[in-house]
């Protein structure tokens, strides 16, 4: 019959003398009871008290402590590394400061350098008015010269 619930059941539990429900279909073929949505729900509740139940067992209690230790472990780890990662970054970037200063150094007293040979070369005069050609063959009086220029600039003595 069409309004009966379509489901097998059995009257012992084990399967066997098994027949068809007796209750009325009231969805899809199925009383309320063996309706696949309430059986799911059934069985997800089921499932859902086991889980409770089994969380409460001291092997699974002691298996979470465990994992959390490793979980706490392997992050403990992954910090150290992120550590040790960032010094050594840090002596890094120290390092390349440093290089970086003295390449900028030896860049600048160079280009001061060259503005003073340039000067001398091009036969400016100082503010006195001299000219210094003549002390290009005097490597003292040149750099007297250039600590002069370089005072100036700095607006120090002449
Ligand atoms: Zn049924």
């Amino acid at each position: 019959m069409n309004d009966r619930c379509r489901a097998s059941v059995t009257s012992d539990g084990m399967g066997f003398h098994e027949y068809q429900c007796s209750r009325k279909a009231v969805k899809d073929g199925y009383c309320k009871q063996h309706h696949p949505d309430a059986v799911a729900a059934r069985a997800e509740k089921s499932r859902a008290v086991w889980e409770e139940r089994r969380k409460k067992e001291p092997w699974y209690v002691l298996s979470e402590v465990k994992k959390k230790l490793s979980d706490s472990l392997f992050e403990i780890e992954r910090l150290n590394g992120i550590i040790k990662t960032i010094a050594t970054d840090r002596d890094r970037f120290e390092r390349a400061a440093v290089d970086w200063m003295t390449v900028y150094n030896r860049a600048k007293a160079g280009v001061e350098r060259l503005t003073q040979g340039l000067k001398i070369l091009a036969g400016e005069p100082d503010e006195q008015g001299h000219t210094h050609l003549a002390e290009l063959h005097d490597v003292a009086a040149c750099q007297a010269f250039a600590k002069r220029i370089l005072a100036a600039d700095k607006g120090g003595e002449k």
